[in-house]
């Protein structure tokens, strides 16, 4: 009952801020003006980062020509944060206020290289990376928002500061988990982020919690046929090691999911492999029921090497938390949602999204999205949960988040894939990214300017945080993966 009475508390300060938001104010019509005049330099920042795809830790080319699209506007840049040399923080300040803050991706994924605007697949180089979960468009369309509200701030007055957040690797889990590390979060006020999707919505669901860590053996070589009495084999361990996880299967939650892969397990048949890898994602809802899976994996692992008389050793790459979902900001990105609207599609782009969507194994009769799906905010125990998981999470421990997704690609497909490159690379893509950049700029100026919205989120994100803190699962004496040494290079 007094939940109850603290929630209608929370709505009723929202109906308040609402009822101002239900007509766009000069404010936001200030900055969504301005994003139209400049939508043709957003679209080719995106193009640009599109045709540069590059992996996580290595986005040196887009990283730089997102910052430098942010510096040409005014923002000051703080580059190589959290010892990533990639990430960096982008500021613009008006005065004394409150700290809004955007986050921003540009990583793209390997092998997925292929055409823009085609809806066959054609790489454009064969093997090389893509734009496969459509960073172009999130960092832009981020950075787009943030500049939007900057024009706002600057022609009505409105005192604050905008981040914007540069944060490299989304698709290894390392980048925001090593600036929260880092406390390079800290101070902002509440944040706002989006993905690109095939629909238009808040994203009113958390991600697992999740470990990426990587097992190795060290055996003995021997000829395998002549000694193998004096081999003791690395790849044995992995062997055991992964027969034991799945024997472990059986008795852990069903919402956890465990998966690896076997990264070096020798070279040739007739030679005992003294050394093999084995990489493991460990994925459960909340952190305290993955803690528990993740330490099973590495009591096996530990096992493994008894059984087999080899030594092992395990290297964390990152860990990542589930995103605390925020009820205030979720309605409140709701409301601008709808009054920027779903985007627009020609022709051209209907006709794209039909032929594309034929590759798909559940081809959707009206491939793009152009409603806006219904908001039910539910309490955590009926929380909906994405079968991935995001960095975003550890960032929703250490400042009220809320994000969206808008329609950036053909419904029906899968993430991951040459359709979302093609689609990132497009006006269909584009055309999504320009509406999220509004709706996230609408709430950034709601945000700024009604305190009660800022503050009702803040009281949310407490609640959400049931009296626990925000800890980093990476020790801080562990370097940022691209910056170790390289495996087996100290024993
Ligand atoms: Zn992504």
């Amino acid at each position: 009952m007094k939940n109850l009475i603290v929630l209608s508390i929370v709505f009723s300060m929202l109906t308040a801020g609402s009822a101002a938001a239900a007509r766009p104010d000069r404010n936001k019509a200030a900055a969504w003006s301005w994003q139209e005049s400049a939508r043709e330099e957003a679209i080719a920042c995106a193009r640009d980062i599109w045709e540069h795809p590059e992996i996580g830790e290595q986005e040196f080319y887009s990283s730089k020509r997102l910052a430098d699209f942010l510096e040409s506007h005014g923002f000051t840049l703080q580059h190589g944060v959290a010892g990533l040399p990639t990430a960096w923080v982008a500021t613009f300040s008006n005065g004394e206020g409150p700290i809004l803050g955007y986050l921003a991706e540009f990583d793209a994924l390997p092998g997925l290289s292929q055409e823009a605007g085609s809806p066959v697949r054609k790489p454009l180089k064969e093997s090389q990376p893509g734009h496969g979960c459509g960073h172009d468009l999130l960092g832009t369309g981020s950075a787009f928002a943030a500049l939007g509200v900057k024009e706002a701030m600057l022609l009505n007055k409105i005192p604050g500061t905008v981040k914007v957040f540069g944060c490299p690797a989304e698709e290894t889990l390392v980048g925001k988990v090593y600036m929260a590390r880092a406390g390079v979060f800290g101070g902002v006020d509440v944040m706002l982020g989006w993905h690109p999707g095939s629909e238009n919505a808040v994203t009113f669901a958390s991600s697992l919690a999740m470990t990426s860590i990587k097992f190795r053996f060290h055996g003995k070589t021997a000829h395998a046929a002549g000694d193998p009495q004096d081999g003791r084999s690395a790849l044995d361990a992995v062997e055991l090691m992964d027969a034991g996880v799945n024997f472990m299967r059986e008795h852990i939650i069903d919402e956890a999911r465990v998966h690896y892969v076997i990264t070096s397990g020798g070279g040739a048949p007739n030679v005992v492999p003294d050394r093999a890898e084995v990489w493991y994602y460990v994925r459960a809802r909340r952190t305290e029921e993955q803690k528990p899976i993740l330490e099973w994996v590495r009591q096996i692992a530990g096992a493994a090497a008894v059984m087999t008389r080899t030594t092992g050793e395990e290297e964390l790459l990152s860990t990542c938390r589930e995103v605390l979902l925020n009820d205030p900001l979720a309605q409140l990105l709701q409301e601008n949602l709808q009054q920027v609207g779903p985007p627009v599609f020609d022709a051209q782009d209907w006709e794209f999204a039909r032929k594309l969507s034929e590759n798909f194994a559940k081809p959707d009769s009206v491939p793009l999205d152009t409603t806006i799906t219904k908001l039910e905010i539910v309490p955590p125990d009926k929380w909906r949960w994405e079968s991935g998981s995001t960095d975003d999470g550890d960032v929703s421990w250490i400042v009220p988040y809320g994000r969206i997704t808008t329609a950036c690609s053909a419904k029906g497909g899968t993430g991951h894939s040459w359709q979302v490159v093609t689609c990132a690379g497009s006006a269909v893509g584009f055309k999504g990214m320009l509406a999220a950049s509004k709706v996230l700029a609408g709430a950034g100026i709601d945000l700024l300017t009604q305190p009660k919205l800022r503050q009702a989120a803040r009281e949310d994100y407490i609640k959400k945080l049931e009296g626990k803190t925000y800890e980093c699962g990476v020790p801080d004496s562990l370097p940022p993966p691209s910056l170790r040494k390289p495996a087996g290079a100290a024993k």
